[in-house]
């Protein structure tokens, strides 16, 4: 039984690569995200477990936000993470940081509010069935770079495949209300269709 399966998977195996081999066009094969995506976990950085909960959602969306505040190469990054958590529980009331998943400087992703739990706002959007990614940093004043976009659209589509997210319905902070997030060095690649572009290319077929 376990002979037979190798041998169709070798068949189709066979034939995808007949398929492939006969297109004309280069970009015929598809990269898509084969393992997963290496991200510091919440343990590694010192995230303190939840004291209090909300009700549960389920994933729909994937929104993009930045953080808004200028970040210097040279910021403690952990440390800013420790006291977004910290500043989340005291001065907001929120059960957590408010975003799901943040991208650093060097395009280090990190796990941030479990996901199961809709994240936070200071805006006035519904986040219930968003997966909210936050890039640190201020792109109305900063560049993103190129690993950063690489390792976004890389985490857009690893959210995206798992949770079933169709393309068009990953967007930016800004294209549900009124805000400057995610800052215009980040939402051109939104809004010139780039990062929808890559994060497909990503995709599992
Ligand atoms: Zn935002």
């Amino acid at each position: 039984m376990k002979l037979n399966l190798i041998f169709v998977g070798f068949v189709l195996l066979l034939m995808s690569s007949c398929i492939t081999s006969r297109s004309t066009s280069p970009q015929a094969v598809t990269p898509h995200v084969e393992t997963q995506l290496e991200m510091v976990t919440r343990a590694d950085w010192g995230w303190v477990p939840l004291t209090d909960t909300i009700p549960t959602h389920e994933i729909k969306y994937i929104t993009i936000h930045h953080g808004g505040e200028d970040f210097p190469e040279d910021k403690d990054v952990i440390k800013y993470l420790i006291g977004l958590q910290s500043w989340s529980r005291s001065d907001k009331n929120w059960i957590d940081n408010p975003y799901h998943y943040m991208i650093d400087l060097q395009g280090k992703i990190y796990e941030a509010r479990p996901i199961e739990y809709p994240g936070d706002t200071n805006t006035d959007y519904d986040v219930r069935g968003h997966a909210l990614i936050c890039v640190m940093g201020n792109y109305e004043n900063q560049i993103l770079s190129e690993t950063q976009f690489e390792q976004l659209a890389l985490l857009t589509a690893t959210l995206a495949d798992k949770y079933g997210v169709a393309n068009d319905l990953i967007k930016s902070h800004k294209d549900y209300t009124e805000t400057l997030c995610p800052g215009k060095d980040l939402y051109r690649y939104l809004e010139d269709g780039s990062l929808i572009k890559r994060v497909a290319e990503l995709r599992k077929p």
